[in-house]
């Protein structure tokens, strides 16, 4: 299914997410497994995740086959497909951690189809949790990957030529298309062409231990080098199986500048419901700077151990997909400005 079925899908199920926008302080998910994943483009993903744990499979075995799912996909925002820095060329970031607080990650990957997975081997066959650029494509070859061709996709090829008039780096980060009614805002350029789309899963197995993956393209037209929170433990993804897990979307640099997920645990080890946790950490980013605040998005989506859920972004548009025994549906988050 591709990304405007599911914002069709996603007005569709409007009316359904009201009553769960109701429940105060997120969401109740007393159920295991479960997993939750970053954007409408989560339901697929949580598909493939889902085989895996309704198998009693593992919950790193369940983020990794959601992240590669996404990676499988044209789309503008994950893998290979993904929209290029301002070089021209697609970097992707990606990492992987799970419930004994195993980390691995790279960045700046290039021509490899399927980071997490690199990510994963960084994590199991090396001492090291950060492989970054050439380092990282020569680690991913001497591992069985292959060598992609680098060709942008049609849809990339089309937007970077337009991107090249002007060469602007001004992401308007899922800030509402005003395109768009409903309550479903993706991320979109001013000319209507989305941004960003990183994938972040959070994951519960029957066993009850969390896992996380993360794995995305990146900010569109970054400058060639730029990294950004999504392959950052502690920023894009963090995972304590004593408390619960969490990840992002969004401006990275400012989830970085607050080490965002790992804040979110932190709230959440304080006793904050996941939705609470996202919203101070949410928080922390806009007493910063209210005015810069405005012209960004960063989102957070979090799990506690008892499987709860909630999210928290700076603006509309944030949304979210969940997959359980009792529910397979998009909710949208709620929002500070
Ligand atoms: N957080 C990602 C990054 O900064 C972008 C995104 O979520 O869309 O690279």
């Amino acid at each position: 299914m591709n990304r405007r079925k599911f914002l069709h899908l996603s007005a569709l199920t409007a009316p359904l997410l009201s009553v769960k926008n109701a429940l105060a302080n997120g969401f109740e998910g007393t159920t295991k497994p479960i997993i939750i994943s970053t954007w409408d483009s989560g339901m697929p993903v949580n598909a493939a995740a889902w085989k895996v744990l309704s198998t009693k499979g593992t919950a790193l075995d369940a983020v990794e086959a959601g992240a590669i799912y996404m990676e499988n996909q044209i789309d503008c925002c994950v893998g290979l497909g993904g929209y290029p820095d301002r070089d021209g060329i697609v970097t992707l970031d990606s990492c992987i951690m799970d419930h004994k607080a195993n980390i691995g990650a790279v960045a700046g990957l290039e021509r490899i189809k399927h980071p997490v997975s690199v990510a994963r081997k960084v994590m199991e066959k090396t001492p090291h949790v950060i492989l970054v650029g050439a380092g990282a494509q020569q680690f991913a070859l001497e591992n069985g990957f292959t060598l992609e061709s680098g060709e942008l996709s049609e849809s990339a090829k089309k937007a970077y030529a337009e991107w090249l008039k002007t060469s602007e780096y001004k992401p308007v980060i899922n800030i509402e298309n005003k395109k768009q009614n409903g309550p479903f805002a993706p991320a979109f350029f001013n000319d209507g062409t989305p941004n960003h789309d990183t994938m972040g899963l959070v994951a519960m197995d029957s066993f009850g231990n969390l896992s996380g993956a993360v794995t995305t393209s990146g900010m569109a037209y970054k400058l060639h080098g730029r990294v950004g929170d999504s392959p950052i433990i502690g920023a894009g993804l963090f995972v304590d199986n004593e408390v619960g897990a969490a990840t992002s979307s969004g401006t990275g640099e400012e989830v970085i500048r607050i080490c965002g997920t790992h804040l979110v645990v932190e709230f959440m080890r304080q006793g904050n419901s996941p939705e609470m946790a996202c919203k101070k950490a949410v928080q922390r980013i806009v007493n910063r700077d209210k005015a810069k605040a405005k012209t960004l998005q960063v989102g957070f989506l979090a799990m506690n151990k008892k499987g709860q859920y909630g999210a928290y972004a700076i603006q509309k548009g944030f949304v979210f997909s969940v997959k359980s025994n009792n529910e397979n549906q998009i909710h949208q988050s709620k929002f500070l400005i």
